[in-house]
């Protein structure tokens, strides 16, 4: 057959829509057609203010014009290069940017996104432990409502059954640690909950079951995003910090929503002190414009692969197509350039305590069960309706999205993410909005 140039006006089929309901969405469509700031903008015109970043990537608001220059000029210039045994001065002009921005990282490779850096996070784990003479340090452990993007490593780390069930036993080898979420102990909390720490003596238990010698690395993100943002409790990543070392074990931080200022901080690892020996990265690295991610590597673990291999020989088997593909590297550099020019991330910081504030005002609305936030993250938990989860939530997604605001659902939670140009009139409309919507769902 040849290439078809013809198109079917209006036709919603041909496209499987990742993570979808495509029959009710091809029934009732949202579409959006452009974006600016704050704002999406849909086909008939109406603006729609984007409380998720888009999906928690869109860090600087949308449609920048310093990263859109930047890709222009880039594609005029030099559209890709190979990536193995060759290079481009935009990739390491990137990459040592980036470890600039973070002390005890000195490396960093590069991907195309969260999943990839998961992916990748633990290929390193595993093949770190080999090269330091520790090759039976095989398993990985992962947490409960952990969520880790979809390849088979993070989906196998991962803690979110309706990602497990359907694709068979993945990776053999893994345990998970208990979740933190608890809401007879923490409901309603401000900032990290107090009670929860002991939860992190898990990882003892685990390491007792299988013995440490069988163990690579833990993963885990700092707060867990795509499950409903779950805060992590006072001192808990600090114990496992303590508990991962003690035992050899490497500690890897999934910062794909919480690197880039999400927290107030460049990275989680530094909003709380501790420090993992991998953490990944991706979505708000390029402001969403050009997918990316990047794994930090931390200092030691790349020269010991650079001592342990022969003379000419390749150090770690791994790489995409597309690593440090020069449109995600220029959008990438002009990205940081934007987040330090606006001073986003103290921005956010500064914004946080205003954004709790509101968030925590629709504490006594509707089937409120929950409210919680960190940095420019919080959620609002609902009580599900009996039998049919994630109904009550997808009802205020919809007619939050016909009053102009974009939010992001899980469960029976809803997630707020804004952009960290957001503006405090703005954060009042979050507010004001999610309030009426929960006046009205089921
Ligand atoms: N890790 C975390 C913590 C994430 O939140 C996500 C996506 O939301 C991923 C990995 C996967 O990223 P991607 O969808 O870019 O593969």
């Amino acid at each position: 057959m040849s290439i078809s140039d013809v198109t079917i006006p209006n036709d919603l089929d041909s496209l499987w829509m990742p993570f979808t309901d495509n029959r009710s969405f091809k029934k009732q469509p949202r579409l959006f057609i452009e974006a600016e700031g704050m704002h999406y903008i849909t086909p008939d015109g109406r603006r729609v203010l984007d409380g998720t970043s888009g999906l928690w990537c869109v860090n600087a608001g949308h449609r920048r014009q310093p990263i859109i220059d930047a890709v222009r000029k880039q594609v005029e210039k030099l559209d890709y290069a190979p990536g193995f045994q060759i290079g481009h001065p935009l990739s390491f002009e990137f990459a040592s940017k980036l470890t600039g921005m973070v002390k005890e990282y000195s490396h960093v490779m590069f991907t195309n996104s969260g999943s990839e850096s998961v992916d990748t996070a633990l290929k390193m784990a595993l093949a770190y432990q080999r090269t330091i003479g520790e090759a039976s340090r095989t398993r990985f452990i992962g947490r409960e409502r952990g969520y880790h993007g979809v390849g088979f490593g993070g989906i196998s780390v991962g803690g979110i059954s309706p990602n497990r069930k359907m694709f068979g036993n993945m990776l053999t080898g893994i345990d998970h640690l208990s979740h933190t979420h608890n809401l007879e102990h923490n409901a309603f909390t401000r900032g990290q909950p107090d009670w929860g720490t002991h939860l992190a003596e898990d990882l003892e238990r685990i390491v007792a079951l299988h013995d440490a010698s069988t163990i690579a690395a833990v993963i885990v993100e700092p707060v867990a995003g795509s499950t409903g943002v779950l805060i992590p409790p006072k001192g808990y990543l600090k114990r496992l910090r303590e508990i991962c070392t003690k035992h050899g074990i490497l500690l890897i931080f999934d910062e794909v929503i919480t690197g880039f200022g999400r927290l107030g901080d460049s990275f989680a690892n530094e909003y709380f002190d501790v420090k993992p020996d991998l953490f990944t990265t991706a979505k708000g690295i390029t402001n969403a414009t050009v997918p990316m991610g990047a794994v930090f590597v931390r200092d030691g673990i790349y020269d010991a692969f650079m001592n342990a291999a022969p003379e000419n020989a390749i150090e770690f088997f791994h790489g995409y197509t597309y690593s440090g593909h020069p449109l995600a590297c220029a959008a990438g550099i002009a990205t940081l350039d934007v987040y330090r020019n606006d001073d986003l991330f103290a921005r956010a910081a500064e914004l946080a305590p205003y954004f709790e504030s509101a968030l925590h005002s629709l504490s006594d609305s509707n089937n409120v069960i929950d409210v919680r936030n960190l940095g420019m993250m919080g959620a609002i938990e609902l009580e599900s309706i009996p039998g049919k989860p994630t109904f009550r939530a997808m009802d205020a997604f919809q007619k939050a999205f016909d009053a102009g605001l974009l939010i992001r659902t899980t469960g029976d939670t809803i997630a707020l993410s804004p952009p960290l140009i957001i503006e405090k009139k703005q954060v009042d409309f979050i507010a004001d909005t999610v309030r009426t919507v929960l006046n009205t769902v089921h």
